[in-house]
């Protein structure tokens, strides 16, 4: 394990924006927490957070303080029966990797969650979801560091308080607590979801059958046809969340926008979809600077060549203001803003 100094994050975020940390530490074996927790110590550094694929966060500025990339692997069956299993993976392991071992293990639930970029570590941070399901949807356990308690703690489902798009890890325990392994608990038995819209006309138009791998490879297919690769495209997915109004602002939008989308999620909220908003606001297609937004996808933000922090942060405040000003919604943040 080697501390690097004034290290250049520009490949390790997904919007290849040019940053630089002031201490950076690549980790694969939890025994190397200790050496970490003394560097922190001895160099009086009280600055930290922790990086998996840097697919969900914009870098605005130089990082003073330590960035600890966590690169710890493996992937094993810790209990089954004849119903379900619990596999655990290393918080370093791609994402998508897992999703593809689970489906070949015939375990299931993951399947819609297919091409998502990033960690298993940072999964259950923003608790994923795509394709009509969530990654909380399976999740059993999380074992991690808690820097402040400074012990190993497991956290069970109902202690991650899960929301959309949200975690304790993202707010309470923010910067302080390391995933090292997540947990799941698959099932044996495969119940397919086709219910999210573009899926189920996948299937209606294909006529293929209904299999975990196969909603797999239609789960990529649409997510190939609509999003941009950020190796071409540099890009860190949704830039805002789906907002989500209540019945009186629904309808009040609804007399105005007679052709709006929305979401039931019960019978009091609704979750609009924010790439609709944008593009309503007049936004597709335009740029400042070097900043974009996909021509495919108004909800996400592209480094166009060599933007710079401030110009994606200027035309994300840009976007904010006139959805403010045109729906009165403020729009939050996706991508953790750093
Ligand atoms: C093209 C594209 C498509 C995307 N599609 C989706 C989608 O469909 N659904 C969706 O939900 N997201 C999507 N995303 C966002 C992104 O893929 C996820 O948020 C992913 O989980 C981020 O993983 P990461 O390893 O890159 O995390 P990072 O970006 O490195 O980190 C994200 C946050 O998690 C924290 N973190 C990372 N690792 C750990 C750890 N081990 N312990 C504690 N905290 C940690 C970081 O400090 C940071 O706050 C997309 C992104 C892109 C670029």
């Amino acid at each position: 394990m080697e501390i690097l100094i004034n290290y250049n994050l520009k490949k390790l975020n997904t919007l290849a924006i040019e940053h630089y940390a002031s201490y950076f530490v690549n980790f694969n074996n939890e025994n190397d927490i200790e050496d970490i927790l003394l560097f922190l110590k001895e160099n009086s550094i009280s600055r930290k957070m922790f990086l998996g694929s840097g697919s969900n966060l914009l870098f605005s500025k130089n990082y003073e303080g330590l960035i600890i990339k966590n690169e710890i692997k493996g992937i094993k069956t810790i209990f089954e029966n004849e119903q379900y299993a619990i596999v655990e993976a290393g918080a370093g392991e791609i994402w998508d990797d897992f999703v593809k071992y689970t489906i070949q293990q015939n375990l299931f639930g993951l399947e819609n969650l297919a091409m998502i970029p990033g960690t298993v570590g940072a999964a259950p941070v923003q608790n994923i979801g795509a394709y009509g399901t969530e990654q909380s949807n399976c999740l059993f356990e999380i074992f991690g560091y808690n820097f402040t308690t400074q012990k190993f703690e497991n956290y069970n489902f109902d202690e991650c308080k899960f929301g959309y798009r949200d975690s304790i890890f993202k707010s309470q325990l923010k910067d302080q607590f390391l995933i090292i392994k997540v947990r799941y608990k698959l099932n044996k038995s495969f119940i397919p979801n086709i219910a999210y819209k573009d899926l189920r006309n996948y299937f209606e138009k294909n006529k293929i059958e209904l299999t975990a791998e196969n909603i797999y490879n239609a789960v990529c297919e649409i997510r190939d046809k609509k999003l941009p690769n950020p190796r071409q495209i540099p890009n860190a997915g949704s830039f805002f969340k789906n907002p989500i109004i209540n019945k009186t602002q629904l309808n009040e939008l609804l007399a105005r926008f007679p052709d709006l989308p929305y979401f039931e999620m019960d019978a009091e909220n609704f979750k609009l979809p924010a790439a609709y908003l944008i593009e309503k606001a007049g936004w597709k297609g335009k740029s400042i600077g070097q900043a974009g937004i996909f021509a495919n996808h108004s909800l996400i933000l592209i480094n166009l060549g060599d933007a710079n922090s401030k110009e994606i942060l200027n035309l994300a405040f840009n976007i904010i203001e006139s959805i403010e000003i045109l729906f009165n919604i403020h729009l939050e943040f996706e991508v953790n803003i750093i």
